[in-house]
């Protein structure tokens, strides 16, 4: 089947996406200490959206400096004043929703109906959770009177960029912390027009200071030494250089890196559910998630049904403009990210792993992949250790249940996992016994407020969202 090209204009115009950027440092915008700047690019389309400044260590540390001067008097606030700015940012990210959803999806290339359903109402959910908290950090169970860290230094990754700042900026500002977050280089926008929201909320000025660049603006702004806090989302090689480069310092340190997920679908699982499931825990966002459910684990006596049932439902996935409602999958990233999906591709092959995708057509212009599945995988393969970052699942087989548990924990990393069954008892054990951070079941990519997320190993440590959340920014 082939699947045509359907650029919206209409959506596009939604967005008022100025020709450049400054960064926003002290409560303005303003261009970099050596004028460099940077080109953000819809990777859909390959259109040059914005010229974005790209901060130097000089800018780096004046938002530092901005961000120290802040805390005091932010630290200062009663809880109560400081969730006052949280609910206002929360409704105004509501109120301009649609807004961000399409810059969102320009420049990441994600489809308009998971911004617009998954990602802004997520990000709107953190700020009210959080606003819910600041004025009760004397009762959620650190002792009477827990104290803000300082100044959070945050960098944050491509896949999920307004919903990875709310994570990292929604905690920090309720527990009184200030903030220099550096959003990744291929999508710097929205974290910008977020600063445009801070302003619009009255925010005081240096409380949240954004510098956009690439990994030599997050390593200074990481090495920075007047930084108390780091937190990292990201690649697990970046969070290992991250860490030696904190090590012996005063700085506290959260990574949150990749994953390599296992989907176990047993036997008695409702087949339809799974498939469901498997789609959406591996071709959501285009595979580009640190939880997809990249590995299948099928129990061999469904292998040829669910299989059958899967690659059916992967021929009715509509890919293309990420602005149409209807798309299904949409770009990927970047010209980079293409290149290490198609590179991990053909390593599965030349291992010899038999590899499907539907028929479909991909757009000329702009970074494409189709959804593909795997067969033949075995543990040794690298698809099925390495993290690909792609809309790529790995399919092994496991006959018993302690198998399934064995080759799911077979990974150096341990963020997700996810369960099919109809008997809640193995369920139960299994989660017991599988090690990543969070494991659900009968579902899968489930997210919300008030669940800590976060990994085990290589996946990183430090939990973001829920309770837990508060207490990477808090001396208890
Ligand atoms: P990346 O590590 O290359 O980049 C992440 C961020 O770090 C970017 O802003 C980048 O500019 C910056 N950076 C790069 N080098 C740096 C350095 N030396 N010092 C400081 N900052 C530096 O990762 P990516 O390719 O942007 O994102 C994909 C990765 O992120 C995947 O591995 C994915 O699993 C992971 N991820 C994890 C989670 C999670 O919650 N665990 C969520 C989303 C993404």
């Amino acid at each position: 089947k082939a699947f045509a090209y359907a650029p919206a204009p209409e959506s596009r115009a939604i967005v008022d996406i100025a020709p450049s950027y400054g960064l926003f440092v002290d409560g303005e915008f303003r261009d970099a200490s050596d004028g460099k700047v940077f080109k953000t690019v819809s990777p859909a389309s390959e259109e040059v959206l914005s010229e974005v400044a790209q901060a130097s260590a000089e800018d780096v540390d004046t938002a530092v400096r901005a961000a120290r001067a802040a805390h005091a008097e932010w630290a200062a606030l009663p809880g109560a004043e400081r969730a006052k700015y949280l609910f206002r940012i929360a409704r105004i990210v509501q109120e301009r929703a649609r807004e961000l959803a399409v810059l969102e999806t320009l420049d990441n290339g994600k489809p308009i109906r998971e911004t617009r359903d998954a990602d802004l109402p997520l990000i709107a959910a953190h700020f009210f959770y959080y606003a819910g908290w600041a004025d009760k950090l004397p009762h959620a169970g650190f002792g009477p009177d827990p104290r803000p860290l300082g100044v959070a230094a945050q960098v944050i990754p491509w896949n999920f960029p307004l919903l990875m700042l709310a994570w990292k900026i929604a905690p920090a500002l309720a527990t009184g912390n200030t903030v220099v977050l550096k959003p990744a280089e291929t999508t710097p926008l929205s974290a910008l027009f977020f600063a445009d929201i801070c302003r619009q909320a009255g925010l005081p000025r240096g409380v949240v200071n954004i510098v956009t660049g690439a990994g030599p603006t997050g390593a200074a702004l990481v090495a920075h030494p007047d930084v108390d806090k780091v937190a990292f989302t990201g690649s697990t090689a970046v969070g290992k250089e991250i860490a030696r480069t904190v090590a012996g310092t005063r700085k506290r340190l959260t990574l949150e890196l990749g994953g390599k997920g296992a989907n176990i679908v047993f036997d008695d699982a409702p087949i339809d559910q799974a498939v469901e499931g498997i789609v959406n825990g591996i071709y959501f966002n285009g595979g580009q998630v640190c939880c997809a459910g990249s590995r299948l684990l099928v129990q061999e006596s469904v292998q040829d049904e669910l299989l059958d049932a899967l690659k059916r439902r992967l021929a009715t996935l509509r890919i293309g403009d990420p602005l149409d409602k209807n798309t299904d999958v949409g770009a990927i990233n970047s010209a980079e990210q293409l290149a290490r999906i198609t590179e991990l591709t053909r390593a599965g092959e030349a291992e010899g792993a038999e590899r499907w995708s539907p028929a479909c057509e991909l757009p000329s212009t702009g970074y494409w992949f189709a959804p593909t599945v795997f067969t033949n995988v075995t543990q040794a393969h690298r698809i099925a250790r390495e993290e690909i970052f792609g809309p790529v699942l790995s399919v092994l087989t496991f006959r018993t249940p302690d198998e399934a548990v064995a080759k799911a924990n077979n990974t150096p990393y341990g963020l997700s996992a996810g369960v099919w069954t109809e008997k809640g008892s193995r369920i139960l054990k299994m989660a017991q016994q599988l090690r990543a951070g969070v494991i659900w079941s009968n579902t899968f990519n489930k997210f919300d407020p008030t669940s800590p997320f976060g990994g085990y190993q290589e996946s990183g440590f430090g939990r973001e969202g829920g309770r837990h959340g508060l207490e990477a920014y808090l001396d208890v």
